[in-house]
């Protein structure tokens, strides 16, 4: 089994990816190219190198190969490096004070966690080991396999809707939802707690007809399994800042806005009267 992944950061004293203070552990790739992506330094497996113009000396040190590829102003960053499961659990367990007295515990982002499936799940055994509590925040595009052994170690999952549609879906996230939809069966028959995480995009997934769809498709999912309630993400344009830094393959992005205010309203009212526990952001 490999026990080393790509990491792009990992953020201590976490609240929105689960219950508690927690650790989020962000992977370094993603199968999926959404335009609106606000983490598109996430999207390669492999880690790069950022560039922020702002921040340059202009003082050559990285054209100049006798000298240390240090950049002095911190303009030129490398984003993603691999470590080992034992280096990541060296970290995870300095919080360990916190998750216990908080109820949290680590969550997977990134990128894909499921992307790198031994480095995940070599990650989950020792958690659980160390009684930690593990959430795995996911697009669920990954082979049902992979999806079977995370549920298996996973003590919650925030698990992403982005568009019904499914064409609309791979026209903006490049791939189709019809893999998506049926892991997300496999959670819901699997009793596993999950969330569903809904980004939020002015004219994409906004309208009438997709939340109809998307209200239907969760009170499917509710009926066959333990779904605690819907999240709903504002769509921002974060990402678009972080792509132009990014000096090798460029990710493609559009400008995207935040739905009204009154259509966010209207959208929590309607899975509300559903019954459902709506939270927007977080
Ligand atoms: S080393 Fe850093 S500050 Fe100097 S020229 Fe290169 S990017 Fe700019």
């Amino acid at each position: 089994m490999v026990r080393k992944g790509c990491v792009f950061d990992i953020k201590r004293y976490a609240i929105h990816d689960g219950p508690g203070i927690r650790m989020n552990i962000f992977f370094k790739g993603c199968p999926l190219s959404c335009m609106w992506c606000h983490n598109p330094e996430g999207q390669d497996p492999d880690p790069e190198l950022m560039f922020d113009g702002l921040r340059c000396l202009a003082c050559g040190a990285c054209q100049d190969r006798s000298l240390p590829e240090e950049c002095p102003s911190g303009a030129l960053q490398r984003c993603g490096k691999y470590m080992s499961v034992e280096q990541v659990m060296e970290i995870i367990l300095r919080e360990r004070l916190f998750f216990d007295r908080s109820g949290g515990g680590v969550t997977f982002t990134g990128g894909e966690p499921l992307m790198q499936p031994d480095f995940l799940i070599g990650l989950l055994q020792a958690c659980k080991e160390s009684g930690i509590d593990r959430a795995v925040d996911t697009s669920l595009y990954a082979p049902g396999k992979v999806v079977r052994q995370v549920i298996s170690l996973t003590t919650l999952f925030l698990a992403d809707v982005k568009i019904m549609d499914p064409l609309k879906h791979k026209q903006y996230t490049g791939v189709d939802n019809i893999l998506i939809h049926k892991n997300l069966f496999l959670v819901a028959r699997s009793g596993v707690p999950f969330l569903l995480r809904i980004p939020l995009v002015h004219g994409v997934n906004d309208t009438e007809k997709e939340t109809d769809l998307l209200a239907r498709f969760a009170v499917r999912l509710r009926d066959m399994g333990n779904l605690k309630g819907i999240h709903l993400l504002p769509c921002h344009n974060y990402g678009q800042g972080k792509t132009m830094r990014m000096t090798g393959k460029k990710v493609q992005q559009g400008s995207f806005s935040t739905p009204p205010v009154q259509v966010i309203d209207s959208i929590m009212l309607k899975l509300r009267a559903l019954g459902f526990r709506v939270v927007k952001g977080g």
